[in-house]
């Protein structure tokens, strides 16, 4: 049967023999209980110094916990970004835990009255959605006696493709539209509010250097432009992220260093302080999901391995957040990672529905009941983006490692 091909594994892993992460065996990792998501706190800080080497030193750090709000690793890494950037109150209160209130903005539209007063009484920043969010803060804040630190969040007129990039402005339920933002602004520092600056997030997974940059530079001259129109300058410009990590099959990495010579380039337009978003590109790779085979069985001609956790614990994994077509993770048999491929078979997890796959006819070395099968590039929109609840079975564990 012919095998379908799998993404890269990660440059961190991929040399080993037998998986080891901060010098530990995935089985002694395993051995507290199945399945898991292990994460390489070695791993993430090497993206991070990554990242330091390749920007200009303008340009702060963010991590969006949306990401992976698993709290030791927010923990850790806060101590090396420069601001944590925030969705809902409950992120808020793992940031704050972890973060000084002004270092922290709180984006997402619908936030609801208390979760602006929470913000407001805490000192966060919130990134305003709306002309109705916007009048909301203000009343908040006037009631409570502070002065919001309120930044506006743009909807831009061009987007960031994965691909190149796809110009023309749409509807979108995200930030204020381009050509209302002056006005707002103007009105916020009327009314007294402490405005931040501007907030500009064109999307998401892009691997394209020449995307990026080309989106940076517009959401710079867009910010520039509107800064203008307000006859005010942005404290802050916040340039959004869109860093993606490969997954897939021929999918390459993101070139940062053509980002950043290109970014250094741009930032005099303006003079302000900059800051890049990132999630997924600080703690995707750094991420392993670990399940254990529990029964090997053929059907039809062909072999399937079905594992102790699926798409309860990674829907992402299985194709099934957010993807068109569905495809293979990085994926590996933990205890003979360079072995030669002896059978093609398909992982599946124990849920009752046809969509549980977390790889689709790959070619691996033999796994037996009880060995344990890796699934490498998960350590975003794992276990926080996966509907856990359903068909009851237990919770995933999470490990952070090497700290
Ligand atoms: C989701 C999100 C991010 C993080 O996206 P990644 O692809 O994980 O880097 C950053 N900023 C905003 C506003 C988001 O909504």
């Amino acid at each position: 049967m012919n095998a379908k091909p799998i993404g890269p594994i990660p440059a961190d892993f991929a040399e080993q023999a037998v998986l080891h992460v901060a010098g530990q065996g995935a089985a002694d990792w395993a051995a507290a209980g199945t399945p898991l998501y292990l994460y390489d706190m070695a791993a993430v800080s090497a993206r991070i110094a990554r990242f330091r080497a390749a920007m200009p030193k303008r340009v702060a750090l963010h991590y969006a916990i949306k990401a992976n709000p698993f709290p030791p690793l927010i923990a850790a890494i806060a101590q090396q970004v420069d601001g944590i950037d925030v969705a809902s109150a409950g992120e808020m209160d793992k940031a704050l835990a972890a973060m000084p209130a002004a270092a922290i903005s709180f984006a997402g539209p619908g936030k609801r009255d208390a979760e602006l007063e929470a913000a407001i009484r805490a000192g966060v920043t919130l990134n305003l959605e709306s002309e109705g969010e916007a009048d909301r803060a203000l009343a908040i804040g006037a009631r409570l006696g502070v002065a919001p630190r309120l930044a506006v969040r743009v909807n831009p007129d061009f987007e960031l493709r994965g691909s190149g990039m796809k110009m023309g402005g749409r509807a979108s339920p995200f930030g204020i539209d381009a050509a209302r933002v002056p006005g707002l602004v103007r009105r916020l520092i009327a009314a007294g509010a402490d405005w931040r600056g501007f907030h500009i997030y064109a999307g998401s997974q892009a691997l394209s250097a020449e995307a990026v940059i080309e989106t940076q530079a517009a959401t710079i001259g867009l910010a520039a432009r509107l800064a203008e129109e307000a006859g005010a300058l942005p404290p802050l410009v916040n340039l959004g992220g869109g860093f993606g990590i490969p997954y897939f099959p021929g999918d390459v990495p993101l070139d940062v260093k053509a980002v950043g010579s290109a970014l250094a380039g741009e930032l005099d337009r303006l003079d302000t302080h900059y800051a890049i978003e990132l999630g997924r590109w600080l703690v995707g790779e750094a991420g392993i999901y670990l399940a254990r085979v529990v029964d090997r069985k053929e059907s039809q001609g062909e072999t399937f391995l079905v594992v102790d956790g699926g798409l309860n614990h990674h829907l992402a994994a299985t194709g099934n957040f957010g993807t068109v077509v569905r495809r293979n993770y990085p994926v590996a048999v933990a205890h003979r990672m360079q072995d030669p491929v002896e059978e093609v078979v398909s992982v599946v997890g124990p849920l009752c529905t046809p969509l549980d796959r977390l790889a689709d006819r790959v070619a691996l070395p033999r796994a037996e009941v009880g060995d344990l099968i890796a699934i490498f590039a998960s350590g975003a929109y794992g276990a926080s983006a996966s509907p856990q609840a359903f068909l009851g079975h237990p919770p995933v564990r999470e490990v952070l490692a090497g700290v």
